[in-house]
C-alpha cells in the first residue's frame, strides 16, 4: 500500500475500522451500503474520468511549476484593486492558522466570542472611515455591495415614492465598470430602471429614489458631493457612495455629507490580490435602515451573568426566515478576511493609516510632477492616489509591459495609474523612465517625496478615525500576536474537534491544499491584467472548470459566483436568458419544495421570478402529486424547479428523475442546489438524475475552509443548453456569448481559493474522490445507527439509511421543558460544536460528519450526544429550569467560584465524560442573551468602561 497517498491523510476512519463500522451498520460491505443508499437509476456507471492522485509531495511541486508561469508585473491599474502589503504577523497567525481559518459562522456566539469581536472590530473601522452610524461584517465585494445598495434604498423608498413605483437608479458614470455591469444584471429582475450619466448634468427633479457615486471616480478624480447630496436630499432622492477604504483616510467622509449608504471593498488594507478575490466588501449605513441592512452583523449584548459578549444580531432579517420576502440572499459572506482587514486596522492604528495613505498620496503627486516636468498633461484636478496621464497608450503600453509594468488605458490617448501602499521611490523612477523613453527625453529621478497636496481643503478629512482602544494598543508584534491569540483561544473550530453541521460539510482543509495561497506568485496579480500574464491562473482555472463538469455530468463550469447563493442567482438568471432567447421571456414560475434552504426563493425573487412552493409528503420526500399538480397549472408560466439532492433531510429520493421529467414535460428546467453533493461526487450526478444546472460549494463540497463565514466559491455548472448564458465581465473576457452580465466584481470571481479546491480535487484523484464520498456515507450512518436507541432519525432512504447526512428529532423533550439549543449549548460543555439547529426542520439537528472524521472522534460525539439524552432523562420536569442543559454552557469562571447552587456537580458539568480531562474547551461566556442585543442595538465596538461596569 502507498502511504503517501493524500486520500489516506484526507479521509479519517482506517481500513481496519471498516469492519466494525459495517457491523453497527448491518451491512457486509461499503458496496452494499451504497447500493442500499442510493437509488439504482442513478448511480454511475463509469468511475469519474480524471487523472491520477498526486501525492501532497508531487502536488507541491506541480503547484510550484504552476504558479512560475504567472508573471507578476508591478501592477497600477486600480479600478477596485491595489496590491497592499498582508502584515507577516497577520499571514502567520490569521491567514495560515486552522484556528482562524477552519471556524464556521458563529451562529454558536458561546464558542464564537473571538471572531465576534474581530468582526466588531472591522464594522468599526468601518463606521470610522465612512462616517455612517451602522455597517455590516461584509459582503462579497463592492459591486455586489453596490447592488445590495441599490435594493436597499429601493426596499426603503417613501411612502409616496412606493405609491407611484418610482423606480429609477442613478448611476454616476464615474461608477466602475465591473460595477455598472452588475447593476445591469441585477436591476432588470428588480423592476428598476438604471440611468447612467454625468453626475454635474444630472436633473434632480424627474422620478429618480437614489443615485450612486464612485469617490473618488474609476480614474481618480475626487468630486466634492456636498451639493450633490444636498440636492438629492432635497428632492428625496438617497444617496449610496462607493469609496475607496484608503482614500478615506484623507478624504472627508461621505456620512458628513448625509449620504445613505457607503460601499466599497477593503481589499487594500493587506489582503492579496489573488487575480480577483477574495476581499471582504463593507456595507454601512444609517441606523434607520438595520432591518434592511444585508448580511451579517455582529452586534454587543450580554450573556447569563450580564457580562460583555457578541453575538449576530437582527437575524429576522435573514433570508433564512424570509425566504421569498427577503431583500437579499447574501448567507456565505467573507470573513476570514474581513477578519484580516480589521486586523491591519488594529496593527497599523490612525497613526498607521494616516502615514500609509499620506505616502500613497505624496507618491502619485511626485509622480504627477515628474510626468510634468516631461511635458505630459495631468488630467485629475484632485486626486488620492491615482492619476490620468495624456499620452498615447498603444506606445506607453508597449514600453511598460517591456519593463514589466501595468498600466490602465481609459482610451487611446490616456493612461491611468494607480499608486498604492507597495510603491517604493524606485517604482516611481521607474515609471518615470517609461515616459521618458516616449518622449525620448531624460528622464528625472524623484529622491523624495513631494509635500505639496491634491486634495483640496474643502473635502479633505478633518475628523478622527479608530479611536478606541482597540486600534491603539497593538502596535507591536508581540502584542498583536497575543491579541490574535486570545481571539483565537475563545473560538472552536476544527482544529479543536468535529463540526458537524448538517448541510454545511465542514471537513479538513488541508494544510497541502492551503500552502499555495501563501505565495506571492499567486497572491499579487491584478484581476484586470493581460490574461497571457496570468498563465498559471489560466491553467489551474480552466482545468477545475473542467473537473467541476466532470464530477456534475455538465458541459461547462463558471466560477464567477462568489457563493452558494451567488451561483443560485446566476444560475437563474442562465435559465431566464434561456427562454428568453426561446421566445419564451414570459417564463417566471419557480417551484420550490418547502424543505429547501433560505437562499432559494430569495433569489428566485431577485431573478425575477414567483416562488411556488411545493409540499413534502409525510416521509419528507417531495410530494410527487403536489409538484406534477403545480408544474401543470403553471405549464405555460414554468420556468424552473429549485431542488436540492440529496434533499435537506438528507435522503435520496428515488422519484428524483420522475421529478425533473415532469419539470422537463412541462417547459421548465431544473435547478439543482448542490450544496450537498458531498453525498454524489463519483457516485452520481446532477446530470444524470436530470437537472440542467447546478452551484456547486467549494467551501463545503471541495475543502476550501469556512473561515467563520466566508469566502464561499459558488461555481455553477450547466448543461449544453445554457453554455451561451454564463456570466461575463466588462473589463475581461469571459462567460457565454451570449453572457449574462457580471455576478461578481472579478471576472473569475475568488481566484486564489480555487486553487484550494483544484488541489483536492487533484490529490485525491478519481479513486479518493469516490472513497470520500463513500466514506462521508459511512460515517453519516455509522452515527445514525449508533445513535438510534437514543434519538429518533427523522427521514430515511427506502432501504432505510441516511445519505451524508441525517436529522435527529428532538421535539419529544419538550415535554421535559428542554429544547434543542439546550443540547446544542451543552455540547459545548462536551467540546462541541452543535450540529445545525432547527434546520430544515424546527427543533431537530442535523449532523453531517464528513469522510475527514476518523472513527475515534464519531464515537467521542456519540458518546456525548448519547451521555446528554441520559441527562435529559434526569431531568424532573418542564418547570425546573435550573438543570444541566438550560445552564450550559458552563465557564471556567462558574466552575471555579466560591459559590456553586446548582443541583449538580461541578465535575458533572464541566467532566461529564473522561476523554474531557484530556482536552477541554472552555466557552468565554455563559449563554448569550440574544433579545437583549437586538433591543439595545449596537455594532461598534463599546467604549472600555462597558467592560468595566460588567
Ligand atoms: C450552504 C447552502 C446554501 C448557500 O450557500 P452559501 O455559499 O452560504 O451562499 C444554499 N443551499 C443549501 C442547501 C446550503 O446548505
Amino acid at each position: 500500500m502507498r502511504t503517501d497517498s493524500f486520500a489516506l491523510r484526507h479521509i479519517g476512519p482506517k481500513e481496519t475500522n471498516l469492519k466494525a463500522m459495517l457491523d453497527t451498520i448491518g451491512v457486509d460491505s461499503l458496496e452494499q451500503l451504497i447500493y442500499e443508499t442510493i437509488p439504482d437509476d442513478i448511480r454511475l456507471k463509469s468511475p469519474l474520468n480524471l487523472p491520477e492522485a498526486l501525492s501532497e509531495n508531487q502536488y507541491a511541486e506541480h503547484i510550484g511549476k504552476l504558479a512560475a508561469k504567472n508573471k507578476v508585473f508591478k501592477t497600477y491599474i486600480g479600478l477596485g484593486y491595489h496590491q497592499a502589503i498582508l502584515p507577516a504577523v497577520i499571514q502567520r497567525n490569521i491567514l495560515e492558522n486552522p484556528g482562524w481559518y477552519t471556524a464556521y459562522t458563529p451562529y454558536q456566539a458561546e464558542i464564537a466570542q473571538g471572531r465576534l469581536e474581530a468582526l466588531l472590530n472591522f464594522q468599526t473601522m468601518v463606521s470610522d472611515l465612512t462616517g455612517m452610524e451602522i455597517a455590516n461584517a461584509s459582503l462579497l465585494d463592492e459591486s455586489t455591495a453596490a447592488a445590495e445598495a441599490m435594493a436597499l434604498l429601493h426596499a426603503v423608498r417613501d411612502r409616496k415614492q412606493k405609491k407611484n413605483d418610482v423606480n429609477k437608479f442613478f448611476v454616476s458614470e464615474e461608477v466602475l465598470p465591473q460595477t455598472i455591469s452588475l447593476l445591469q444584471t441585477r436591476a432588470d429582475f428588480m423592476g428598476i430602471e438604471l440611468v447612467i450619466g454625468n453626475h454635474e448634468e444630472f436633473d434632480f427633479s424627474e422620478g429618480f429614489y437614489g443615485a450612486l457615486l464612485q469617490y473618488p471616480g474609476k480614474y481618480g478624480q475626487v468630486y466634492n458631493y456636498k451639493d450633490f447630496v444636498a440636492k438629492s436630499n432635497e428632492a428625496g432622492i438617497k444617496v449610496a457612495v462607493a469609496a475607496d477604504i484608503l482614500s478615506l483616510v484623507k478624504l472627508q467622509a461621505p456620512g458628513e455629507l448625509g449620504v445613505d449608504v457607503v460601499v466599497g471593498t477593503t481589499q487594500r488594507f493587506g489582503i492579496p490580490l489573488g487575480y480577483g478575490g477574495p476581499h471582504a466588501a463593507y456595507f454601512a449605513t444609517k441606523e434607520a435602515y438595520k432591518r434592511n441592512l444585508p448580511g451579517r452583523i455582529i452586534g454587543v449584548t450580554k450573556d447569563l451573568d450580564g457580562n460583555h459578549a457578541l453575538r449576530m444580531a437582527l437575524q429576522t432579517r435573514e433570508q433564512h426566515i424570509k425566504r421569498d420576502k427577503a431583500t437579499s440572499n447574501i448567507c456565505t459572506a467573507q470573513v476570514l478576511l474581513a477578519v484580516m482587514a480589521g486586523m491591519y486596522a488594529v496593527y497599523h492604528g490612525p497613526k498607521g493609516l494616516q502615514y500609509i495613505a499620506d505616502t500613497v498620496h505624496s507618491s502619485a503627486v511626485s509622480l504627477e510632477k515628474e510626468l510634468k516636468a516631461l511635458g505630459f498633461e495631468q488630467l485629475n484636478s484632485a486626486y488620492f492616489d491615482t492619476i490620468q496621464v495624456k499620452a498615447n497608450a498603444f506606445s506607453v503600453k508597449e514600453i511598460a509591459e517591456a519593463a514589466e509594468i501595468n498600466f490602465y488605458y481609459p482610451d487611446a490617448d490616456t493612461v491611468a495609474i494607480s499608486l498604492n501602499e507597495t510603491t517604493t521611490p524606485e517604482d516611481i523612477n521607474n515609471i518615470i523612465a517609461v515616459f521618458a523613453q516616449l518622449s525620448g527625453k531624460e528622464a528625472g529621478r524623484i529622491k523624495e517625496l513631494a509635500k505639496e497636496e491634491a486634495i483640496p481643503a474643502e473635502v479633505a478629512r478633518k475628523t478622527d478615525f479608530l479611536t478606541h482602544e482597540v486600534f491603539n494598543a497593538y502596535h507591536s508584534e508581540t502584542e498583536l500576536m497575543r491579541y490574535i491569540k486570545k481571539l483565537e483561544r475563545r473560538d472552536l473550530s476544527l482544529n479543536h474537534s468535529m463540526i458537524s453541521l448538517g448541510s454545511c460539510t465542514m471537513k479538513l482543509n488541508a494544510a497541502s491544499e492551503m500552502l499555495p495561497l501563501s505565495n506571492p506568485q499567486w497572491g499579487n496579480i491584478h484581476p484586470f491584467v493581460p490574461v497571457e500574464q496570468a498563465a498559471g491562473y489560466q491553467i489551474v482555472l480552466k482545468e477545475l472548470e473542467k473537473q467541476l463538469a466532470e464530477i456534475t455530468g455538465f458541459s461547462a463550469t463558471s466560477l464567477q459566483p462568489n457563493s452558494g447563493a451567488q451561483g443560485e442567482y446566476a444560475g437563474l438568471l442562465a435559465i431566464r436568458a434561456y427562454h428568453e432567447s426561446r421566445g419564451e421571456k414570459h417564463r417566471n414560475i419557480c417551484l420550490i419544495p418547502s424543505s429547501a434552504h433560505g437562499t432559494n426563493p430569495a433569489s428566485a425573487v431577485m431573478a425575477g421570478m414567483k416562488v411556488v412552493v411545493t409540499k413534502a409528503s409525510e416521509n419528507g420526500n417531495i410530494d410527487v402529486d403536489d409538484l406534477r399538480e403545480k408544474a401543470i397549472k403553471h405549464k405555460d408560466n414554468l420556468a424552473a424547479l429549485m431542488v436540492t439532492y440529496p434533499s435537506t433531510h438528507g435522503v435520496f429520493e428515488s422519484a428524483i428523475r420522475e421529478i425533473t421529467q415532469i419539470i422537463h414535460d412541462n417547459g421548465g428546467q431544473v435547478y439543482m442546489d448542490g450544496a450537498n453533493m458531498n453525498a454524489q461526487v463519483g457516485l452520481t450526478n446532477p446530470g444524470v438524475i436530470g437537472a440542467d444546472v447546478c452551484h456547486l460549494n467549494l467551501h463545503k463540497t471541495f475543502a476550501i475552509p469556512h473561515g467563520g463565514g466566508g469566502p464561499g466559491v459558488g461555481p455553477i455548472c450547466v448543461a449544453q443548453q445554457l453554455v451561451p448564458f454564463l456570466p461575463g465581465n466588462p473589463v475581461i473576457k469571459t462567460g457565454g456569448e451570449q453572457a449574462i452580465g457580471a455576478i461578481s466584481s472579478a471576472p473569475w470571481g475568488s481566484s486564489l481559493v480555487c486553487l484550494i479546491s483544484y488541489g483536492y480535487i487533484k490529490m485525491l484523484g478519481s479513486k479518493g474522490l469516490q472513497k470520500s464520498t463513500e466514506y462521508a456515507i459511512l460515517n453519516a450512518n455509522y452515527i445514525k445507527e449508533r445513535l438510534n436507541e437514543h434519538y429518533k432519525t427523522l427521514y430515511s432512504g427506502e432501504r432505510g439509511r441516511a445519505a451524508h447526512e441525517m436529522i435527529l428529532d428532538c421535539r419529544p423533550f419538550k415535554a421535559k421543558g428542554i429544547e434543542v439549543v439546550d443540547i446544542a449549548k451543552r455540547l459545548i460543555d462536551y467540546g462541541f460544536h452543535s450540529p445545525t439547529v432547527s434546520f430544515p426542520v424546527a427543533g431537530t439537528m442535523m449532523i453531517e460528519p464528513t469522510e475527514s472524521e476518523s472513527k475515534a472522534e464519531l464515537d467521542r460525539f456519540c458518546d456525548a450526544l448519547i451521555s446528554i439524552r441520559q441527562e435529559i432523562e434526569e431531568t424532573s420536569s418542564a418547570e425546573d429550569e435550573n438543570n444541566i442543559l438550560k445552564n450550559a454552557p458552563h465557564t471556567a469562571q462558574m466552575l471555579t467560584s466560591d459559590t456553586w447552587e446548582f443541583p449538580y456537580t461541578r465535575k458533572k458539568a464541566a467532566f461529564p465524560l473522561d476523554y474531557l480531562a484530556d482536552n477541554k474547551f472552555w466557552p468565554s461566556v455563559r449563554r448569550v442573551d440574544e433579545a437583549f442585543g437586538d433591543r439595545n442595538l449596537m455594532c461598534t465596538c463599546p467604549p472600555i468602561e462597558e467592560y468595566m461596569e460588567a
